[in-house]
């Protein structure tokens, strides 16, 4: 009897390690190919600026594909690291000044070509939380990226963060002006590599490792979105330590 419990143990263990496995190889060769899309792009961006008689205003333009392939590669290997971290981080809880949290997060994307036109705003008072510092840094650093990735590059885009203490927890929301999202992917943009168009440069990794984030925390997220009429991400995280 126990010989079969344990054979019938080691039955389920092997089919889970092959689909594990598989699941691996998958993960391997997207992320590989996401590392040589912009990789290839640079070096055929490269080669052109280099040859003989390419005039001055067209390597600049160039210049400007080239970095946003290093943009594209810094982010990605960001990702790569927070999904890693959230995996094997202990929670941890640190002191948070809100408002300079998050200044300091707008400081740190002011490097991106879509934060130039945009007004970037904290809207609530100051306001100090214990938590899990980096990731409350991940979940955030995410969102706003994100807000500010796909603005509408009109003249009054925003990206509006406000935070506060709520009988559930810590209560903080991203807003943006921006694009928008249909509600027919509002789940499906919390997918690992999901995008819903191929035109940007992201993996589709952000919003996966914001909600695995989330829900270490034990937390909650949603979103509330149209086309055209910009996004809003809540999240909401139990006062430290979570329960
Ligand atoms: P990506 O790396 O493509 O940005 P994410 O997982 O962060 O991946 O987001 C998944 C998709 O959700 C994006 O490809 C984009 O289409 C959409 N999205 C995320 N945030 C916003 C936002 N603030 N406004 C409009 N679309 C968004």
């Amino acid at each position: 009897m126990s010989q079969n419990l344990s054979t019938e143990t080691l039955q389920r263990e092997n089919a889970q390690l092959k689909s594990d496995i598989k699941e691996l190889e998958q993960f391997v060769h997207t992320v590989s190919h996401d590392l040589k899309a912009p990789l290839h792009s640079m070096m055929g961006l490269i080669g052109l600026a280099n040859h003989p008689g390419t005039p001055p205003e067209t390597v600049k333009e160039y210049l400007f594909h080239i970095n946003k392939s290093v943009v594209q590669l810094n982010t990605f290997v960001q990702d790569l690291i927070n999904y890693t971290r959230n995996i094997s981080m202990d929670i941890s809880g640190e002191k948070i000044q809100m408002t300079q949290f998050v200044n300091d997060i707008f400081q740190n994307l002011g490097y991106l070509v879509e934060a130039e036109n945009l007004r970037l705003e904290v809207e609530s008072p100051n306001l100090d939380v214990m938590g899990d510092y980096v990731r409350l840094k991940m979940i955030l650093n995410n969102l706003i990226s994100n807000a500010i990735f796909y603005s509408s590059g009109a003249k009054d885009a925003f990206v509006k963060v406000s935070f506060e203490n709520t009988a559930e927890g810590l209560k903080v929301k991203v807003a943006d002006n921006g694009i928008g999202i249909d509600e027919q992917y509002h789940h499906q943009i919390f997918k690992m590599f999901y995008r819903i168009s191929s035109d940007g440069t992201g993996s589709g990794l952000g919003l996966y490792i914001v909600k695995e984030a989330v829900d270490k925390l034990k937390g909650k997220i949603s979103v509330e979105s149209s086309p055209g009429k910009g996004a809003a991400f809540t999240v909401i995280l139990p006062f430290f330590p979570p329960q």
